[in-house]
C-alpha cells in the first residue's frame, strides 16, 4: 500500500501483513508538516478521511484516518507521511549548517515486517522526498526536527548494510506487483 510516486513497495505483497500500516496509522496517529493541510486543499484534494486530532503539534498538524477504503484513501489526499511509510524522517544538523542534505536520516516502524534493507529505493525515495521539502520549507524541517523521540519510530537497523545496498541491488524493485 505504501514505491513509486504515491509510496507503493512492490515488496508488500509478499510479506504476509495483509496490508496492515493503514491500521497502524489509523490506530495511532499521522504526522502532517506544517502547511500540507493547506497545500493539499489548494489542489483539491479532499481531507474528509482526516480527522484532526491536534491541530498545533510542533507546528505541523496531527490526524487520524477514518479511510473506509485504504487502498484509495477514500479518493482523497494521502498525507506524505503514509507515502513515506514504514519510513519516517529525522532530520540532523548538519555540523556545516547546511539544511538537510544527505543528513535526513531515516526511523522505521517496526510493526512493519519488511527489513529497512529490503527495500533501498523506498528509502531513496523517502529521503529524496524530505529532503527536497526541507530544502524548500524551513518550517518543515524546524517541524520534522521538534518531533520528540517518544513520536518517533526506531533507527533504521543494518544502516551500513543498508547504504552498501542502497547504491546496488534493487530488492524491492525486483519483484513485480503492486500493494495499492
Ligand atoms: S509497508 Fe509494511 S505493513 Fe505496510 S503493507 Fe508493506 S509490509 Fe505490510
Ligand atoms: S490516509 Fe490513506 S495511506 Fe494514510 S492511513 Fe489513511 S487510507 Fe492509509
Amino acid at each position: 500500500m505504501k514505491t513509486n510516486s504515491k509510496g507503493t513497495i512492490p515488496l508488500c505483497p509478499h510479506k504476509g501483513c495483509g496490508f496492515k500500516c493503514c491500521d497502524f496509522q489509523q490506530t495511532n496517529s499521522i504526522f502532517m508538516y506544517p502547511g500540507e493541510i493547506e497545500q493539499a486543499r489548494a489542489q483539491g484534494k479532499s481531507m474528509a478521511h482526516l480527522q484532526v486530532l491536534d491541530s498545533d503539534y510542533h507546528g505541523g498538524v496531527r490526524v487520524r484516518c477514518w479511510a473506509k477504503d485504504t487502498g484509495t484513501c477514500d479518493g482523497g489526499y494521502k498525507p506524505l507521511d503514509c507515502a513515506s511509510y514504514p519510513f519516517f524522517p529525522a532530520p540532523a544538523r548538519a555540523a556545516n549548517g547546511h539544511n538537510g542534505g544527505d543528513l535526513v536520516m531515516l526511523t522505521k516502524d517496526p510493526e512493519c515486517p519488511i527489513r529497512s534493507f529490503e527495500i533501498p529505493l523506498h528509502q531513496r525515495f523517502v529521503r529524496d522526498l524530505w529532503q527536497r521539502l526541507f530544502e524548500r520549507d524551513a518550517s518543515a524541517l524546524a517541524w520534522a526536527r521538534a518531533i520528540p523521540p517518544e513520536d518517533r519510530y526506531e533507527p533504521i537497523e543494518d544502516a551500513v548494510r543498508e547504504s552498501a545496498e542502497a547504491r546496488s541491488p534493487q530488492p524491492d524493485a525486483a519483484i513485480g506487483g503492486s500493494a495499492d
